[in-house]
């Protein structure tokens, strides 16, 4: 004969619910380590209200952020066809889509046309949470759209970066997007269209060896890992420790690599006033 007995279903067993109340209201700051009110860094556009810390953000959220209300998305229809059929531990096609399932994105790239402030712009974000913001023949094309619509419109144009690179599972098509941008965006800085990079966390491989650094302006959030091969690979090329900060934001700009470092809360009235005097004729 037990001592207590419990009435069936008294204590709620549906995990799905009570996750959605409990979990996540507070975080841990990758930065400074404290306990933070997860809704803080939410209404602080993703920014540790305490440390400073810059966590990552979707493509659309960082559109929205910029542009003034009625801007418009564009090129979102393109999809990769997977031209190597490619396969590691899970076929390229599965893994696509599972990330088009995630984001609701079809690649990792998003385009935009709207004002900010009083400047008409194209904005072209990259979308990291898309397999790491990998760069294949998707990105490549929508970004090369992106400058057609800078062209077509006289449009000052800024890439948002934030990518591992280049998506191996495309191969030499993923590689090829490097020169194909890279040409694009010399027919802008014929044409004197401003080109502004904003390099966000992180932003290494192949987009830095191409697009990302070739911005009139190349800017980035503070603390981005910012780099073309990994620190250990570098370690292990020149047998030498690395020094402390190395391919962050601040290192680079210290070293000559990037003009500015622009918290997120400045950088919409920061690319303004870039605007305001390349524009200014
Ligand atoms: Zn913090």
């Amino acid at each position: 004969m037990a001592w207590f007995q419990r009435d069936a279903h008294q204590i709620e067993t549906d995990s799905a619910a009570r996750r959605v109340r409990t979990e996540g209201l507070w975080v841990k700051c990758d930065g400074c380590k404290q306990i933070v009110f997860k809704q803080e860094i939410d209404d602080n556009l993703s920014v540790c209200p305490k440390c400073g810390h810059h966590y990552k953000m979707g493509a659309r959220e960082r559109i929205s952020n910029l542009l003034e209300p009625g801007y418009e998305l564009v090129d979102l229809e393109l999809r990769s066809t997977d031209p190597l059929e490619f396969s590691d531990t899970k076929s390229y096609k599965s893994r696509l889509q599972q990330a088009q399932a995630k984001t609701g994105l079809n690649d990792a790239i998003v385009n935009a046309t709207g004002q900010l402030g009083k400047h008409s712009v194209v904005i072209s974000a990259m979308e990291y949470s898309f397999i790491g913001g990998s760069m294949g023949a998707v990105v490549g094309e929508t970004i090369a759209r992106a400058v057609d619509r800078s062209l077509a419109g006289r449009k000052p144009l800024i890439i948002i970066s934030a990518s591992g690179g280049a998506r191996m599972m495309e191969g030499i098509a993923s590689l090829m997007q490097l020169a194909k941008i890279s040409a694009a965006l010399a027919r802008l800085s014929d044409e004197k269209i401003p080109y502004i990079s904003l390099l966000t966390d992180p932003t290494t491989g192949g987009v830095t060896a191409s697009f990302a650094m070739l911005g009139d302006l190349n800017i980035a959030e503070p603390g981005a890992l910012i780099g073309f091969a990994g620190p250990r690979v570098i370690e292990q090329t020149i047998r030498q420790k690395l020094p402390e900060g190395f391919q962050r934001s601040e290192f680079l700009l210290e070293h000559g690599m990037l003009d500015a470092v622009v918290s997120r809360k400045e950088m919409k009235p920061w690319l303004e006033r870039a605007l305001d005097w390349m524009t200014a004729n």
